[in-house]
Parts: C-alpha cells; sequence; structure tokens
C-alpha cells in the first residue's frame, strides 16, 4: 500500500469509526426478553416475528389460529440479520455512511405469542399473561415508539418495511406480500383502486410507476430485481404474475397495519417476505449468503424508489 494510499485509508477510518462508535446499536429487550429492538438509524424497519424459541411455562400455549399457523418460520431471524447487516455494508460500501436497519424480533414461539395478528388473535390471554406484554413491547415499545420516534426525528417522506417470514408451499417460490387479494391477480392489469390499500399505498402516491408495474412490472418490482439479479422463484413478479388459486400469503397485519393510511404516526411502504424452505435450509453460510442477495435486491429497491427522499 502506498503511503498516500494508507494515509486516505486512516482518514476514511478517522471519519467512519467515531461516527460508528456515536451510534447505539445496543440491543433493547421488552418484558422478560420475549422480544427485542435491535435498533438502527436508517428509515427501514425489518420485521421477524416467527422464529423464536422461547417457551415459557407461564404463559398458555395457543391451540387455535385464525389462519391455522402455529409453527414457526425456522431460519427467518438469522436471514433477517444477514440481511439487515449487508444492507449496512452495502451503504456503507457504496455511499460511504453508516445506516443500519432498525430490525423488531419475537423471541417467543409463534404457539406463545403471535405479533402478526391483532391483539385478539396474538395470544391465549392477551390482557392475563405476559404475551399481552410482549405483543406489545413488539408493536407500542419497540415498532411505534422506538422506530416511530427515529421516523419523527428524521423527515423521510416515507420509510420501507420487509416483514421477514418462511412458507412450505409447493411451488417453492418466494411470495411477496402487498396486501392485495389474490383474485386481482389474473386481471392483466392491477387496478389502481387496489393502490390505496395495498402496502405500497405510500410509495404509489411518490412513484410516477403504476400499481402494476410497482407489483409485477419489469425493472421496478421487487419480484423483477430479485428474478434479474438471482434467478430465484419469486411472485408477483413479470416471471410468475399471478398467484391466484395458488399457496399464497398476500401479507398479514404487520404489513397491513404499518403501511395503511389509518395508520397516522409515520408512513411506510414494503412488503411480506415469505421464503420458501429451499431458501430456509442450509448451513449458515448458505442461509447468510441468502440473505445477502436479497439485501442486495432491497437495496436498489430503496434507491430505485428514493426511499432517501426528505419532505
Ligand atoms: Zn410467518
Amino acid at each position: 500500500m502506498s503511503s498516500k494510499l494508507g494515509l486516505l485509508t486512516i482518514c476514511l477510518w478517522c471519519l467512519i469509526v467515531p461516527n460508528v462508535l456515536s451510534q447505539n446499536f445496543q440491543i433493547i429487550y421488552g418484558q422478560k426478553s420475549y422480544t427485542q429492538l435491535e435498533p438502527g438509524n436508517v428509515n427501514i424497519l425489518i420485521s421477524t416475528p416467527h422464529d423464536g424459541q422461547l417457551q415459557p411455562a407461564t404463559i398458555t400455549t395457543r391451540t387455535n389460529d385464525v389462519l391455522g399457523n402455529l409453527v414457526g418460520d425456522t431460519n427467518t431471524g438469522l436471514i433477517a440479520r444477514a440481511i439487515r447487516d449487508e444492507l449496512q455494508r452495502l451503504f456503507l460500501v457504496n455511499k460511504n455512511v453508516v445506516a443500519r436497519p432498525y430490525l423488531v424480533a419475537n423471541n417467543l414461539v409463534r404457539a406463545k405469542m403471535d405479533p402478526n395478528r391483532n391483539s385478539s388473535e396474538c395470544c391465549y390471554n392477551y390482557a392475563g399473561e405476559d404475551s399481552g406484554l410482549a405483543f406489545n413491547d413488539y408493536h407500542q415499545t419497540f415498532i411505534q415508539g422506538k422506530f416511530g420516534s427515529y421516523m419523527a426525528s428524521n423527515s423521510y417522506k416515507l420509510g420501507l418495511i420487509v416483514d421477514v417470514h418462511g412458507q412450505a408451499h409447493p411451488e417453492g417460490w418466494i411470495e411477496v406480500g402487498y396486501i392485495i387479494d389474490p383474485s386481482n391477480f389474473p386481471n392483466p392489469v392491477l387496478s389502481e383502486k387496489l393502490a390505496s390499500r395495498s402496502s405500497l399505498n405510500h410509495l404509489r402516491q411518490y412513484s410516477s410507476q403504476s400499481l402494476e408495474t410497482l407489483v409485477r412490472g419489469s425493472k421496478y418490482s421487487f419480484g423483477d430485481i430479485v428474478t434479474q439479479k438471482f434467478g430465484y422463484k419469486i411472485t408477483p413478479s413479470p416471471s410468475y404474475p399471478n398467484p391466484f388459486n395458488t399457496k399464497y400469503y398476500n401479507g398479514g397485519p404487520i404489513t397491513q397495519m404499518y403501511t395503511s393510511d389509518q395508520f397516522k404516526s409515520f408512513k411506510l411502504a414494503g412488503f411480506q417476505m415469505e421464503l420458501p424452505q429451499a431458501l430456509r435450509f442450509g448451513s449458515n453460510s448458505t442461509l447468510t449468503t441468502i440473505g445477502q442477495n436479497l439485501a442486495s435486491c432491497i437495496y436498489d429497491y430503496y434507491w430505485l424508489h428514493s426511499f432517501d427522499a426528505k419532505i
């Protein structure tokens, strides 16, 4: 290394390291560590509600679920953190900024508490057991409180939410949920009337692209970015535009609530990302690479749609 290059490298780190150290990225735990927030400093929220391991006997196990889903989403926590870490690396390498996405995690097994349900469905006894406190920590303390106060003190037009899940559907594709009823997908063009209730509502308001293009068009849809960069099978996308009449999750309460017009505290757009088994099972390094690949797509999506824009 030449002395000039060495000096440049040292100076770069002089700028970056104090910035990193001044950020408070310490994990914040909810009641009894049943949930946790891994704080960040950019307008991206990664949610991982279904890969908790704790099964305290003091919380009654749920035996019924509105969708019949009581089993966790194996390895989505590891993949979500790989996504977060890679996004931070990409911001640093490409933009020379320390930008760490927020990550919120449920540490309870889904049969004890499900953050991707409403308060009457999340828990066996929402008001009477610690599961209710954990549910409130996930939503009120962490997303609405901590992430919300970050959004309130920064003037982004909107933030990006990615709610990370896993499924075992036979199609084996990544399912991207935009809160659009699947019965609309056979139509050659999605009606703009669907935009206001979709999870891209706020993005659609700022974008010059149609809802159709944002959801399954070339270049602008998350599905096409993933297809072009890594060839993963993903729906909706130009390759697989119509998941109607298949097993397909179109997005749950977390995605719906925080992207809705009814939610007034801050504006988010984004999607639920349901990963197939083929992308969730393997060595830690394989899963980390998958997370890094997905992060690369999310990073492109963030800049393509100007999520960095301020009011
Ligand atoms: Zn899930």
